[in-house]
């Protein structure tokens, strides 16, 4: 049976763990012979080649670790996966019989590196499970499963890490869940494996992602497991050891996937994707204020008075005009902007009353 057709079918989650980096032949066995007592562990991950965004961060041990995994897959009686960026890679990982490919995120993003993979694969029966693209560009995922099943690839997995921001904020990675919806909403045949590791970059949060991706009727969960996280080569902070991965399954809720045979179910759906776009409209109205903060600043530096009555009458006439597209009445665009604008004035305000720092 096909990876993607048992990561659908069978129990959720389907969990992939293991470390972020092989370090050493003992680490990788030790924490893959820990996690595989988990039943719901059904693959065994490990970063041999590591893409790092800096230079002169670890790298990964290359080719010399691949046996490494290979051997914890039988020692646990579970396939294993690693990921690729190239042609060599892919080579060498199918020499030494790792048993599921997986694309980075920072691969997925340039269709060059994707397609040179899809071609060194064709004619080879394997599952590749794709990252998402570290850009919010859900053209340039589907296309990477494209180019997979151009090649003849078609045992094909989803795997969403979130996505890079200039800032971090609360996650490392924004999960803008809007995307990974619409995935399943163009490719209902393709599963999704939710990286709640490399989302967060903190293991206090691991369990709060995962539990919405259980919500969002995820199919499975990566997450990275270290048997002592702390001491890490990479991405230290969002690791768990074996028994911390045993605690954040087990809290897990897990609702009923059979949302359309009962409305309970489904309008828990419905809820979870509008409390996702709460947190969107959320996300909007503080880019918002951050720009009304910059535009205060503006203001107190040449002087100028923060309400600028005429220019509030235009921004809310314009408004009121654009709101046809949403179905919105006039009075709740006229509420909802009046609510902005208070709470704008309230930033402003503030900057206007910074001390000016003595140089
Ligand atoms: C990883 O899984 O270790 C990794 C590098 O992930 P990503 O491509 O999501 O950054
Ligand atoms: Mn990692």
């Amino acid at each position: 049976m096909k990876l993607a057709d048992k990561i659908s079918r069978g129990e959720r989650p389907f969990v992939v763990a293991g470390p972020c980096s092989a370090e050493s032949e003992q680490q990788v066995m030790s924490i893959c012979k820990e996690v595989a007592q988990n039943s719901s562990v059904k693959l065994l991950r490990a970063g041999i080649w590591k893409p790092r965004t800096r230079p002169n961060s670890f790298e990964g041990l290359g080719e010399i670790a691949l046996p490494w995994l290979v051997n914890a897959g039988k020692a646990t009686n579970l396939p294993t996966t690693t990921e690729v960026a190239n042609k060599k890679h892919v080579e060498a990982a199918l020499k030494a019989g790792i048993d599921v490919l997986w694309i980075g995120a920072r691969t997925t993003v340039n269709p060059f590196a994707v397609q040179e993979i899809a071609d060194a694969l064709k004619g080879i029966e394997i599952p590749v499970m794709i990252k998402n693209p570290i850009n919010p560009d859900l053209q340039l995922w589907l296309g990477a499963f494209e180019r997979f099943e151009q090649a003849g690839i078609t045992d094909l997995t989803a795997i969403h890490r979130g996505f890079s921001v200039y800032k971090h904020a609360k996650y490392r990675n924004v999960p803008s869940w809007q995307i990974p919806i619409a995935l399943k909403e163009e490719r209902p045949d393709l599963p999704i494996i939710c990286d709640p590791s490399h989302i967060t970059g903190r293991r206090d949060l691991l369990l709060e992602v995962s539990q919405k991706a259980m919500d969002l009727n995820f199919e499975g969960l990566m997450i990275e497991t270290h048997p002592n996280p702390d001491e890490a080569w990479s991405d230290a902070a969002q690791q768990v050891t074996g028994d911390g991965l045993k605690d954040i399954l087990s809290q897990l809720v897990l609702r009923s996937v059979e949302v359309s045979e009962d409305l309970q179910g489904m309008m828990k759906e419905l809820r979870t994707k509008i409390s996702v776009l709460d947190d969107r409209i959320f996300e909007i109205l503080g880019a918002r204020m951050e720009l009304s903060e910059e535009v205060g600043q503006l203001k107190r530096e040449n002087s100028l008075t923060i309400l600028q009555q005429d220019h509030w009458k235009q921004v809310i006439d314009s408004r009121i005009e654009n709101r046809g597209d949403y179905r919105l009445t006039q009075q709740f665009v006229r509420q909802l902007m009046d609510a902005i604008h208070q709470e704008s004035i309230r930033h402003q305000t503030k900057v206007m009353n910074t001390k000016k720092q003595s140089s």
